[in-house]
């Protein structure tokens, strides 16, 4: 029998979790996470505005690990021997014949200041502190904004910034207090965005211009104090700041071996194994995987880079080599509370629609079906 262990409980682990129980009835699979549980970070954005509780999002996995007979290991990864044949816990070791790593990446807090700002994509509790602190604001000024990591530029991640950013103006407005707020977009990028193509550039540009939303690009951020924002082109004075710092990788990587890229990533090659080593498997924001610069860090790659990780770690565990790559697609609905702009991108092909109300929709139709599957 294979024995298989993953590492987090995200996006990334569940389809690696889905794929090889699908590929191998008999694989004991353990999965090893803080706590049995899974989190929906893309509806966060509807934290503040109340669309979304936290307990919504929040979806615990036992019956879902019951039903696809794995063995759940409480503990944190941090680190590994025997050239990654045994993952090293807080709370003791794991043995395996295969590996996958998918514990998902970290936000890069350097800049002076950065206690002072809320990193909405860390999870429930910083989305609840938006919503907690919006309701406490009469009025005043509120700056979102986004970095990126300069050793390895794709390592960022701003589409939900966008979508915090414009969901805040449709709830103020809804709330009648709209008129009562400044609302600033600031990022070191002259083109924030770039990623999702140069039409949706300008697409998210025009509709901050429409929502009255000021920008302040490219220019160089400098750190923040509890009441403004510090760039190299000026302050920004703000009451609420919301910030998204560049990725790299996870801590507990540095009590390893593994090779890692120019950001700090696991650094893999196109069939999701970590370079150089023996039977371990990265998918998701853990991974530095090749690619076009404009390659996401998104939950959809993430399903697609552990699809394909299960199915070559199978494929050596039964003797043959690793074959299957990953198509590199970047789709996103980048949502506003009453609406959504769609994105998508491949390598022959790049679609921005403007926004829509029933994209919106579609975003809450897709996260009613993907919870439904876990319960
Ligand atoms: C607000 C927001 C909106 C988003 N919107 C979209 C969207 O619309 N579409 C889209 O495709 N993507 C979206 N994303 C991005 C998407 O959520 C991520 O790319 C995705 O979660 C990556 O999956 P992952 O499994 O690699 O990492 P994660 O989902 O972050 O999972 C990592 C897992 O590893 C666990 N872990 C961490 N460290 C350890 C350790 N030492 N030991 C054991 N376990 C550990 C964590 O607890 C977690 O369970 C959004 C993200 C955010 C925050």
């Amino acid at each position: 029998m294979k024995k298989i262990t993953i590492i987090g409980t995200g996006f990334a682990a569940l389809a690696a979790v889905c794929k090889l129980r699908a590929r191998d009835a008999e694989a004991e699979i353990t999965v090893i996470g803080k706590i049995a549980e899974f989190v929906y970070l893309p509806s966060l954005i509807w934290i503040p505005s109340g669309l979304r509780r936290p307990e919504d999002l929040i979806v615990p996995l036992d019956n879902y690990f019951r039903r696809m007979r794995v063995r759940f290991y409480a503990g944190e990864a941090t680190g590994l021997k025997d050239g990654g044949r045994v993952v090293l816990t807080d709370t003791g070791e794991v043995a395996n014949d295969g590996l996958i790593i998918a514990s998902g990446g970290r936000f890069m807090k350097k800049l002076p200041g950065i206690e002072y700002v809320v990193t909405p994509c860390e999870g429930v509790a910083a989305a609840v502190r938006i919503r907690d602190r919006l309701r406490e604001l009469q009025g005043g000024t509120i700056a979102v904004g986004f970095g990126s990591n300069p050793n390895e530029p794709s390592a960022m991640r701003g589409g939900p910034m966008f979508e915090f950013l414009f969901g805040l103006h449709t709830q103020l407005v809804r709330e009648g207090r709209r008129d009562r707020f400044k609302l600033v977009f600031f990022s070191p990028m002259k083109e924030p965005g770039k990623r999702l193509g140069e039409k949706a550039v300008k697409e998210l540009l025009a509709a901050m211009a429409a929502s009255s939303i000021e920008t302040h690009l490219g220019h160089e951020i400098s750190g923040f104090t509890v009441d403004k924002v510090m760039t190299e082109g000026g302050d920004i004075p703000a009451d609420l700041i919301l910030f998204m710092p560049g990725m790299t990788g996870n801590a507990w990587f540095d009590n390893t071996d593994l090779p890692r890229s120019p950001g700090g990533l696991l650094k893999a090659d196109q069939y999701c194994r970590v370079e150089g080593c023996d039977k371990v498997y990265v998918a998701g924001d853990s991974g530095s995987f090749p690619g076009p610069d404009w390659m996401p860090k998104q939950a959809h790659l993430a399903g697609l880079q552990a699809s394909t990780a299960a199915t070559n770690l199978l494929a050596e565990l039964s003797g043959r080599a690793p074959a299957q790559t990953f198509k590199v697609e970047l789709i996103c609905i980048v949502d506003s509370l009453d609406a959504g702009m769609l994105v998508w991108r491949t390598a022959r092909t790049s679609l921005v629609l403007p926004p829509l109300s029933w994209m919106h929709g579609l975003k809450r139709l897709f996260e009613w079906w993907f919870l439904r599957r876990l319960s």
